[in-house]
């Protein structure tokens, strides 16, 4: 059986939203720029993809950028409000658990002369409100917190900082690409100030995203070029990337209660399944403050990495860390903020859920993966020397 368990990392593009980009890669190749009828085709399907964007968070369209995708949504939202407003101030708040977009974004910034403070998270991955209050100065330009995190699933506490963030002035933006087409983002009751989304962790394609951008909400442009995107995102837009977005958004949007249902159950099911039959294993992230597709446990005198090729060799996929660190050989940066060592951190496994799994997929894992751990338990001479202790 093959299972795919790395929903986190990407998605597989849905065939409504394949069918609905094909045109735009076949036929209608113009450009929209240009005056002629094949540029005017596809700035009515771009029209229509930011209209579909916008409403799933009761937006208007003039306040949706496509981008390249989530990362350069969080690079264009940090270094362009850094910029615009480093006359004011030259302070940024965000977590010590963000994506690296977010992460090396702020740390480029302190080399120019920025000043970040990161949150740290408590060993559930949740900031501190009051941590938050305290790190305020009256220097404080933006505040960065995501709305999810990518590897342990845990949410933010992200109404009170939206709250905190309008009391003081100062910008609010939230990386919400984990959360996207899992919950409903309201604009006009959180006041968030920028969201950044990426398509393919929505069932649409790689390589496209959108920042919002409130109205009024004044950041400098990351990209310099041409006018696309009201002179705001230059370079010509990729329009069959935009199309199938608006179509996966807005599909995601349709089916949130039943989606969101399918994949608690799921999680709920895979989560009890491994921490009530494989001892010396813990959950990483927030019991319920946590995404509906995310289960990140750390198994005791294991190696991640081990384990996902014994899992890969059985046709599951999963993931140890998250994708950008896994290949090196650092411990998760957010695992070490909950306070793991770097053994726990070293253990742990992502598995996220997506649409297509079924509960006999993850039976299935369930089955295999309790062997797995102890075959490269009794492998380990620390797991010896504990069974030693125990005896
Ligand atoms: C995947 C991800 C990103 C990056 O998005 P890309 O479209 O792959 O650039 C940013 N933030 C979070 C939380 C993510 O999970």
């Amino acid at each position: 059986m093959n299972v795919y368990l790395d929903y986190s990392a990407t998605t597989p593009v849905k065939p409504e939203v394949l069918d609905a980009m094909m045109p735009y890669l076949k036929d209608f190749y113009g450009n929209p720029s240009s005056l002629h009828s094949y540029g005017r085709e596809n700035k009515k399907a771009m029209d229509t993809a930011r209209d579909q964007v916008a409403k799933t968070f009761n937006a208007k369209p003039e306040e949706i950028f496509f981008t390249g995708g989530g990362s350069e949504s969080d690079n264009w939202a940090i270094k362009g409000a850094a910029a615009a407003l480093k006359t004011k101030g030259r302070h940024i708040i965000t977590s010590s658990i963000e994506h690296h977009a977010v992460l090396h974004t702020c740390q480029h910034l302190e080399k120019e002369g920025f000043e970040v403070t990161y949150l740290p998270v408590d060993d559930q991955g949740i900031i501190s409100i009051e941590d938050l209050k305290d790190s305020l100065r009256p220097d404080t330009i933006l505040i960065s917190i995501m709305y999810a995190n990518n590897e342990i699933g845990t949410i933010q506490p992200v109404e009170e900082i939206a709250a905190i963030a309008k009391e003081n002035k100062i910008l609010f933006h939230t990386d919400a690409v984990q959360v996207y087409g899992h919950f409903q983002i309201d604009t006009q009751t959180l006041p968030v100030d920028m969201i950044s989304v990426s398509a393919h962790k929505l069932y649409g394609p790689k390589g496209v995203g959108a920042l919002y951008l409130r109205k009024g909400t004044k950041i400098h442009n990351l990209i310099h070029g041409g006018g696309q995107e009201r002179k705001k995102r230059a370079g010509t837009e990729n329009i069959a990337g935009i199309v199938g977005f608006g179509k996966a958004a807005e599909m995601a949007h349709e089916n949130l209660d039943a989606h969101v249902k399918h994949l608690t159950e799921l999680r709920d099911h895979l989560m009890q399944g491994i921490l009530e039959n494989i001892p010396n294993t813990r959950l990483n992230g927030h019991r319920e403050k946590r995404l509906p597709n995310n289960v990140n446990v750390s198994f005791e005198f294991i190696e991640g990495e081990s384990m996902l090729l014994s899992l890969d060799m059985v046709g599951i996929a999963a993931s140890s860390g998250s994708a950008c660190t896994s290949g090196s050989l650092d411990p998760s940066h957010v695992l070490l903020s909950l306070g793991l060592s770097h053994e726990m951190a070293h253990g742990s496994l992502r598995l996220t859920l997506g649409d297509q799994n079924t509960k006999e997929e993850i039976d299935y894992v369930l089955e295999q993966l309790p062997p797995i751990v102890q075959r490269l338990r009794d492998m380990s001479p620390l797991y010896e020397t504990m069974k030693e202790g125990a005896r």
